[in-house]
């Protein structure tokens, strides 16, 4: 059967155009614009079988990163899986702005590395830093180690509940914690609810428990003046930086993404917040 042709019978059947290119443009092997000019190509019986396959499970609602294990995230392809979040768009930006601040020889710690996509990102564009990353999920942390090796990227990955177990000092601090309220994941589509690791996405206390963890804990990680980048969601800035100001930390940038909602914070420790637990 012609490419063009399954594309049209499958999308009769109201599958998602875009999930539909997806995988079509996997089992060519061509990028998806491309697959406007591949209509009229043939597909051998092994590749219509797998388009079966996988049109079959988009039917039922799983994301095309999953069904294919791979997903796209600044310009990296990384292997995923139902132990980690598909990387988003968004999360782009959160790298953008951590790379601003990143200088060659300074160390730089990531919290919930999930498939490891931010510290990949990051050591690729800025390999003259020092990574280290933590995640909660040994399943994830497999995944996040494969991806660094193939992308030849040397982190230190730890299994960790948000912070190393021994004492390190860090100059940044880099995260895009769960922040899904237990009220929004109720709502959230069942293609993110039903599939994607709730462990990566689910946060008390309003979507807010992991900020406030992270900000009680990490000046004892960081020098004086040390900087915190986060990703949240768009109706978190408020309260992040009520949370962060009673914790002593001042906000040196707050960002908005492509959609343009507030979506990133870079915060900075105040000296007055320094606990002397790390002191030496
Ligand atoms: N942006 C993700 C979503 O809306 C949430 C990511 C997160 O909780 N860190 O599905």
């Amino acid at each position: 059967m012609k490419a063009g042709d399954l594309m049209a019978a499958f999308s009769a059947k109201q599958l998602e155009q875009q999930d539909l290119n997806y995988i079509l443009a996997d089992l060519l092997h061509c990028p998806i614009p491309e697959l406007a000019f591949r209509r009229g190509q043939e597909l051998s019986p092994e590749q219509e079988i797998l388009f079966h396959q996988y049109s079959s499970r988009l039917q039922k609602g799983e994301p095309p990163q999953y069904i294919l294990g791979k997903a796209w995230f600044y310009g990296l392809e990384l292997e995923v899986d139902p132990a980690v979040l598909i990387p988003r768009p968004e999360t782009e930006g959160l790298v953008e702005l951590a790379l601003r601040h990143i200088r060659p020889g300074q160390k730089v710690l990531e919290i919930g590395t999930g498939s490891g996509a931010i510290s990949i990102a990051l050591h690729k564009a800025r390999p003259e830093a020092c990574y280290t990353a933590t995640e909660l999920s040994s399943e994830a942390l497999q995944i996040a180690r494969r991806n660094a090796a193939r992308h030849k990227c040397a982190i230190d990955f730890q299994l960790a509940d948000l912070f190393p177990s021994e004492l390190a000092r860090f100059d940044l601090i880099v995260s895009n914690p769960p922040y899904v309220s237990p009220q929004e994941y109720a709502k959230l589509e069942p293609r993110v609810r039903d599939f994607e690791p709730r462990l990566a996405l689910y946060a008390d206390d309003g979507g807010l428990a992991f900020y406030r963890r992270i900000l009680e804990t990490a000046p004892q990680f960081l020098p004086e003046c040390g900087l915190v980048c986060f990703e949240h969601g768009y109706s978190q800035r408020k309260p992040i930086l009520e949370l962060a100001g009673k914790l002593g930390w001042a906000c040196l940038e707050a960002l908005q993404d492509l959609s343009g909602r507030n979506r990133y914070l870079l915060l900075q420790k105040s000296a007055a917040s320094v606990t002397p637990a790390f002191e030496t």
